[in-house]
């Protein structure tokens, strides 16, 4: 029987009908190979399917949580749906370490941690806010007792998942961190809700076996923590789909945004307008990756599944359902290579909680009931009680001119690597 892996060589090995083929339309025989391989996957038996599923939860991890200003409680209902549909029993539930000082300092500066650390006992902000403001610790990013804990908490749970995926006794193929994904802290400071870029810490780990992660992003936000960390290495390719358009924040993410150095060339930015649905994304999605794995043949990939693109988002942006994520992941676990999930940004808090139990059922390759089942939370569903999202009336200001020029400019910068 074919496996995978060999389906996907086919699909990648031929990069001239990609090129020509149009990037929002998902009916060219390349496309056509990767359905096939999607209908492979429940069929095929090998040392990946099923792939043994490491899910990252603690009740301190959940607790730590809330200390996010923006997610508040939303841990609690992700987490929930995901048990009342059963699917913990089927995933190894790993309870994740605190990361050390010295672990976190693998990329964040010493001075920033220690800052923390030293008001971390600390409850009243005016005592210390002069400097706080220099580490971004302000607004978006306000501290309160505890700081230290909870990015302590948040990092050594992706640490912990990364290294679920390397251990040399009992590896696992998929982790899932819904609790991490923060991937706007910098170096050196706080920024857009994010403490402790987590993200970056997982790649780190990851980087100790792989030579070559591959981070897709696909929050609203760019991805820029993650970008601006990797933009001079060629060992790690940063690939965002987010919204840009002046005065959204982070402000970052143009199309010309390649890298830098030793990175150039390594990193890809996807700008998006307003009101996208879920088949020009998903299409547009699967084009440029099949492009950027063929080139950078990855090792291993970490996937930022922010939630915030899903239509009913109090961003108010894209206009996308929970089955867009799920198609981006599900193409993932067809490359047969480690795969890291995170969470992210997602502030309607059930569509976040649908969007990532259809994502973990998919990659146990379970099928849920369209009626969420009855648990403790079974009430924040209401009224419709339903687990799909249904796309708003938004309208679509992504023009197909403009995902064709996207597209173009993301194979030019790919090309040089060819060329390499
Ligand atoms: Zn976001």
């Amino acid at each position: 029987m074919a496996n995978v892996e060999h389906c996907f060589d086919k699909m990648t090995t031929n990069p001239a009908s990609a090129k020509q083929s149009d990037p929002v339309k998902d009916s060219d025989d390349s496309t056509k190979t990767l359905k096939e391989c999607f209908n492979q996957m429940n069929t095929c038996k090998s040392d990946y399917f099923p792939p043994k599923v490491a899910y990252i939860f603690s009740d301190s991890l959940l607790q730590w949580s809330n200390f996010g200003l923006k997610v508040r409680q939303r841990g609690k209902l992700v987490h929930g749906l995901i048990e009342a549909y059963g699917l913990t029993k089927h995933m190894r539930i790993v309870s994740p370490k605190k990361a050390t000082f010295d672990e976190m300092a693998e990329f964040h500066c010493r001075n920033y941690l220690q800052f923390l650390e030293s008001i971390n006992k600390f409850d009243d902000e005016e005592k210390y806010s002069e400097e706080a403001e220099q580490f971004g610790l302000s607004y978006d990013c306000p501290t309160e007792k505890g700081v230290f804990n909870y990015v302590s908490h948040i990092a050594g749970s992706t640490i912990e998942a990364a290294r679920c995926l390397v251990d040399k006794e009992n590896p696992c193929q998929i982790a899932i961190n819904w609790f991490g994904g923060w991937h706007h802290a910098h170096r050196d400071s706080a920024s857009g809700f994010c403490y402790v870029n987590d993200c970056v810490l997982g790649i780190l780990e990851l980087r100790k076996t792989f030579t070559r992660v591959l981070y897709v992003d696909l929050d609203l936000h760019h991805g820029d923590g993650v970008e601006e960390a990797f933009a001079v290495t060629s060992k790690v390719f940063t690939v965002s789909f987010h919204k840009l358009l002046p005065g959204f924040f982070p402000g970052t993410g143009s199309i010309d945004d390649v890298g830098f150095g030793k990175g150039i060339h390594h990193c890809v930015n996807v700008p998006l307008m307003d009101g996208i649905k879920d088949v020009e994304f998903v299409a547009l999605f699967k084009r440029i990756m099949s492009e950027v794995i063929d080139v950078f043949a990855p090792e291993a990939i970490v996937c930022q599944c922010g939630a915030d693109g899903i239509a009913g988002d109090p961003m108010n942006s894209f206009n996308l359902t929970p089955q867009s994520l799920t198609s981006c992941v599900r193409y993932f676990t067809t490359l047969k290579v480690p795969l890291l999930l995170l969470g992210g940004g997602g502030y309607n808090f059930c569509n976040t909680s649908k969007t990532w139990t259809l994502i973990t059922a998919a990659v146990i390759g379970k099928k849920l009931s369209p009626n969420i089942p009855d648990h403790k939370y079974y009430i924040t569903y209401g009224p419709s009680y339903e687990l799909t999202v249904d796309p708003g009336n938004r309208k679509d200001l992504n023009s197909y001119e403009n995902i064709r020029s996207i597209y173009k400019k993301v194979l030019e910068n790919l090309s040089q690597l060819r060329a390499k």
